[in-house]
C-alpha cells in the first residue's frame, strides 16, 4: 500500500498565501449536488467558491439528500443538480459493480450482503438521471416547498455546463 501524502506539506504554498472566505458578503443560500469525480474540482472551485457543495459518486440526489436537509436549516434555497459527461457512473451498472466487489472477496458473506444493500444509482442516460434526480427532490417531503431545485449537465471536456431541467 503506498505512503499517505503529507498534507501539511503539500498545502505549504496555500497557506501562506491565503485568505480567510467573507462567506458573510458571498453566500447566497445555493447548494450544488456535483460528483466525486476530481475532473470537476476546478469547476466547484472556479465557479462555485461560495456554494454548498454536496459530492457523491455521480452526484445522485439520492445520496445527497441527507445534506440538503441539513444545508436548508442554513438557508439553502437553490439546489443544482449536475451530472457530467464521461462519469464512472455512467460505465457500470448496480449489478456489475455488487458482482466484480462479490467476486473481489470470493466466499464473504458479510461483503456479500453488505453489498445488495447499496443502492449505486448508477447512470444510464446523463440528461434523464438528472431529470429523476430533479424530480424526486422536488417530490421529496423533506424538501422546503420553495426550494428551487434546476438539472444540469457539465461537460468536462468543453469546462461547459448546460441546463436540462
Ligand atoms: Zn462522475
Amino acid at each position: 500500500m503506498s505512503e499517505a501524502a503529507d498534507y501539511s506539506v503539500l498545502s505549504a504554498e496555500f497557506t501562506s498565501s491565503y485568505e480567510p472566505p467573507d462567506i458573510e458578503s458571498n453566500y447566497k443560500g445555493t447548494m450544488v449536488v456535483i460528483c466525486i469525480d476530481p475532473r470537476v474540482n476546478s469547476f466547484v472551485s472556479s465557479v462555485l467558491p461560495y456554494a454548498v457543495i454536496a459530492r457523491n459518486a455521480g452526484g445522485r440526489a439520492k445520496a445527497a439528500l441527507r445534506d440538503i436537509v441539513v444545508s436548508q436549516e442554513i438557508a439553502v434555497r437553490d439546489v443544482a443538480v449536475v451530472h457530467h459527461t464521461d462519469c464512472g457512473m455512467c460505465h457500470f451498472s448496480s449489478d456489475s459493480l455488487r458482482q466484480k466487489i462479490k467476486q473481489d472477496n470470493p466466499g464473504d458473506e458479510v461483503v456479500a450482503k453488505s453489498v445488495e444493500e447499496i443502492d449505486f444509482d448508477h447512470i444510464e442516460d446523463l440528461e434523464g438521471s438528472v431529470r429523476s434526480d430533479v424530480e424526486y427532490l422536488k417530490a421529496h417531503p423533506l424538501v422546503k416547498k420553495d426550494t428551487k431545485v434546476t438539472g444540469w449537465v457539465y461537460d468536462i471536456k468543453a469546462g461547459k455546463i448546460t441546463r436540462v431541467d
